[in-house]
């Protein structure tokens, strides 16, 4: 069993539609596959439609969340949400707003780029966004790419998007205490995604994990492309301790990152659990 449980399609970031995705996902040899689009349901329908025979496709989404860092101040983090009611009420309205605040921040972060001269604008940049699709710095970095100031979506954000760049924004993040207890509230389960990936930016301490875990977090993703072997370690440890589940995935966005379908796993017990605990919608097999 080839259990991959975060991906990206054209619903937010990555550059696979929803149905590429889950083509891709049989063709990689995957028994099981979460679509879990940045801030947003929208690309569910579609994979769905597509499913192949014998995939298994597990609904979720990717959700930017603000958390205390565990050292007196506060920190981006994603949470993985799986398997929650899309109309619950709460998901629904609180990520429709994250998704208007995240078009004008992407257009800011553009604007800033257009004065000191660069090729970008940021009206033709949002409507190359679906309006239904979850903007995001990569489609900053494939318009840069386009105009011919990089050669990779990679080299924008070394070169220019990155956290620590002098356009960088944040984008708009909920209060991960307010979206643990949503996706609960949702039936869903929650995953904190890539915990230790100390390049991206300013981490969480294993205090706030614990912490969170008694607010209701399911799970820990310890195999993550961006984890090195220490960041796994710690976290498999503290998900015992805790007693939370474990989970591998890709975090594939297609060809906007250089990783591969299935390059990380989850565990089929783990899949097992997740889905066990989750009352928002079924696993669906097709
Ligand atoms: P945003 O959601 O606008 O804050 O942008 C974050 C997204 O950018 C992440 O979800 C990744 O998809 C992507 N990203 C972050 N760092 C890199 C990188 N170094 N190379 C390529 N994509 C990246
Ligand atoms: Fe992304
Ligand atoms: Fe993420
Ligand atoms: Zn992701």
């Amino acid at each position: 069993m080839r259990i991959d449980l975060h991906t990206h399609s054209t619903a937010s970031d990555g550059t696979d539609t929803p149905a590429e995705l889950v083509a891709a996902a049989a063709a990689a040899g995957l028994d099981a596959l979460a679509i879990t689009d940045h801030d947003t349901t929208a690309g569910w329908a579609e994979a769905q439609a597509a499913l192949p025979a014998g995939l298994r496709l597990v609904r979720g989404a990717e959700l930017s969340c603000v958390s205390p860092d565990g050292r007196g101040g506060h920190c981006t983090v994603h949470l993985l949400a799986y398997l929650f009611d899309p109309d619950a009420e709460a998901v629904v309205r609180e990520y429709a707003r994250a998704r208007a605040e995240r078009r004008g921040r992407l257009a800011k972060i553009a604007d800033r780029m257009a004065a000191d001269g660069f090729p970008i604008n940021s009206e033709t940049l949002l409507a190359s966004v679906p309006e239904e699709a979850t903007a995001g710095r990569p489609h900053l970095a494939m318009a840069l790419m386009r105009a011919g100031v990089v050669s990779s979506v990679d080299e924008a954000f070394a070169r220019f998007l990155n956290d620590r760049g002098r356009y960088y924004l944040p984008s708009s993040r909920t209060p991960i205490e307010a979206s643990i207890e949503m996706i609960d509230e949702a039936g869903g389960v929650t995953v904190l995604a890539h915990a230790f990936a100390t390049h991206r930016g300013p981490t969480v301490t294993a205090d706030v994990i614990k912490e969170l875990a008694s607010l209701g977090l399911g799970g820990v993703e310890v195999d993550h492309p961006d984890h090195d072997p220490d960041a796994r370690k710690r976290l498999r440890t503290l998900a015992d301790d805790l007693d939370l589940i474990v989970t591998g995935s890709s975090d594939y966005h297609g060809t906007n990152k250089v990783i591969s379908l299935g390059q990380e796993t989850t565990a089929p017990a783990m899949l097992d659990e997740l889905s066990r605990r989750a009352t928002g919608v079924a696993v669906l097999t097709g």
